[in-house]
């Protein structure tokens, strides 16, 4: 912590980082960083098919794919493919191709509804999209279609059988770090769901501190068996991808999440390491099923993406002394990862979300004065670093109300640093939800409930949950006249959303507490809510 700035720096060892004028893509840096003996290794299974795919293998087919993209179709640099499938080898592939030509991908949650799909390719502007037989009736009409990905064609152009051996060299494509990479989707602190726009500057950083930091972790030796049960169009299993793909380790991929399915894979596999949201991390502890399988192989355990709790920590060290559970912290407008807990000594400090990144810069920043905080003190986080966003595609007012001029990125997290430079999250100040770790809009959701003829106002508030974390709880005030129930609401939101955005509890009011402004009081709201239940 700088005493004159108020501006708080990583304490990690520093590492250098390809200059940011050199033109290099992701895929590109990735596979130069891949050590030549990696080539026999296993870098993808599928855990359903049981395919199994070695590096000299994906190496060929990212290069096979990337031909006959550049000589099959009139993709070219700058353009965006939209994508919707679950996680496959071949999606893998797809990325790794897409990007080295420097097409920008945009991946979407298959179980996204027709709205929700169009919503985010309105957003993104893609001209192809590839999706797979089940999810592409989804996609509306776009420039140059559809491409599936289980169609023999694709899998002919995957192989290289179509003659474009002939052509390689001449679809190098120099690609700028600062072009962008990939857009994903995030509801950012406030409103509907938007594109974030990363770089592969972005994505380079983030693959440099995997890197180093793995070099000072374990002295280069090991090699990692990951299990992502995460999917890939979420930051989190996005950048396990690719920054696994540079390191060398091992990835096994699933494509629907079953606990036990999981348990399984464990097992089979000898996966060490996962990457895991907090409520695997509650069934881990609590679950008999468990016992039924020989989990002995799994060495550390990477939870993210929504607040664990010391105690669910410290529950699941006592049930596994020897696998290390560490936590980060990060946001996808910070390309996934700005703090996280490295080595046995900051796993125990069960409550943090660990200490700062490489090259990351933080602020604590009250949220009424505006002004810097010290150590101890809480206030919003503001973080600067080489993986923060280039902004929301098409949305300069919400780009600007998110990074400043300086490039602090406002994250919308009610947080402090202790002394040691330990990071821990007390509260979000913004209105996302999180159910499950899933990104959950209110301000989606209260569009809809009021399109609702029977409905004259809304709020949406998130409900704590022992499994999920957070539930969407729905406040809904009904126009004179109207009887109708929570459930049919209920039913009402289900069927034009994704799942997880289901509406889970819901209570009738008489009106919806609102700022000057106008804007709904949701704390007011949680508070209400929280007190109803409590005197039941
Ligand atoms: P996403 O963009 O989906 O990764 O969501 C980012 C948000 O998730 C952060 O701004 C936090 O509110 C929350 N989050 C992520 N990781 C953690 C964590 N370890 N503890 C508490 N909240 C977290």
């Amino acid at each position: 912590f700088c005493h004159s700035t108020r501006i708080f720096h990583s304490l990690r060892p520093e590492f250098p980082v390809p200059p940011p004028s050199q033109p290099l893509s992701i895929t590109d840096f990735a596979f130069s960083l891949l050590p030549s003996a990696a080539s026999s290794n296993t870098v993808l299974v599928d855990s359903v098919t049981g395919q199994q795919m070695s590096y000299s293998l994906f190496l060929q087919q990212v290069k096979n794919l990337s031909s006959s993209l550049a000589s099959q179709t009139p993709l070219s640099r700058g353009h965006v493919a939209f994508i919707l499938s679950p996680s496959s080898l071949q999606i893998s592939v797809l990325y790794f191709s897409l990007l080295s030509l420097g097409i920008i991908i945009s991946p979407a949650n298959t179980l996204s509804s027709d709205s929700e799909v169009a919503h985010m390719v309105r957003l993104s502007q893609p001209v192809i999209a590839f999706a797979t037989s089940s999810t592409a009736h989804k996609i509306p009409n776009l420039q140059y279609g559809i491409v599936l990905l289980d169609s023999p064609q694709f899998v002919s152009m995957i192989n290289g059988l179509h003659g474009s051996d002939k052509n390689r060299g001449s679809d190098r494509v120099d690609v700028s770090q600062s072009d962008t990479a990939a857009i994903l989707f995030s509801s950012g602190t406030t409103g509907r769901v938007k594109g974030v726009e990363l770089t592969h500057r972005n994505f380079i950083a983030l693959i440099c501190d995997f890197y180093y930091s793995r070099q000072l972790d374990m002295n280069g030796e090991e090699r990692r068996v990951y299990l992502i049960p995460l999917p890939l169009f979420h930051v989190f299993g996005f950048f396990m991808l690719i920054s696994s793909v540079a390191l060398g380790d091992t990835i096994v991929l699933m494509q629907r999440f079953d606990f036990e399915g999981m348990l399984k894979v464990v097992e089979k596999y000898r996966i060490t390491s996962m990457p895991v949201s907090p409520p695997l991390v509650v069934a881990l502890t609590k679950s008999e099923l468990v016992k039924k399988y020989d989990l002995s192989s799994l060495r550390t355990i990477g939870s993210g993406g929504a607040p664990l709790g010391k105690e669910v920590a410290e529950n699941f060290k006592a049930k596994f002394p020897n696998v290390e559970i560490g936590e980060g912290y990060g946001l996808t407008e910070s390309s996934g990862l700005a703090t996280r807990m490295m080595g046995p000594e900051e796993a125990k400090r069960h409550g943090s979300v660990g200490r700062l990144q490489n090259k990351f810069e933080a602020k604590i920043v009250d949220p009424v004065s505006g002004e810097a905080l010290p150590p101890g003190n809480k206030g919003e986080l503001w973080l600067r670093s080489p993986t923060i966003m280039k902004g929301y595609v098409g949305d300069e007012k919400a780009t600007t109300e998110t990074l400043d001029s300086e490039g602090w990125l406002k994250t919308g997290d009610l947080c402090y640093f202790d002394s040691e430079g330990f990071l821990y999250i007390v509260d979000r100040l913004k209105e996302l939800i999180k159910y499950k770790a899933y990104q959950v809009a209110p301000a989606e959701l209260e569009l809809l409930l009021l399109s609702n003829p029977e409905i004259a106002d809304a709020a949406v508030i998130p409900y704590p949950d022992e499994d999920a974390g957070q539930i969407p709880m729905a406040v809904v005030v009904r126009k004179s006249g109207s009887n109708i129930s929570a459930s049919e609401i209920m039913d009402f939101v289900a069927k034009q959303v994704a799942p997880y955005k289901k509406i889970r509890r819901l209570s009738f009011a008489n009106s919806i507490p609102k700022s000057a402004s106008g804007k709904i009081l949701r704390r007011e709201l949680i508070a209400r809510a929280l007190s109803a239940a409590s005197s039941k």
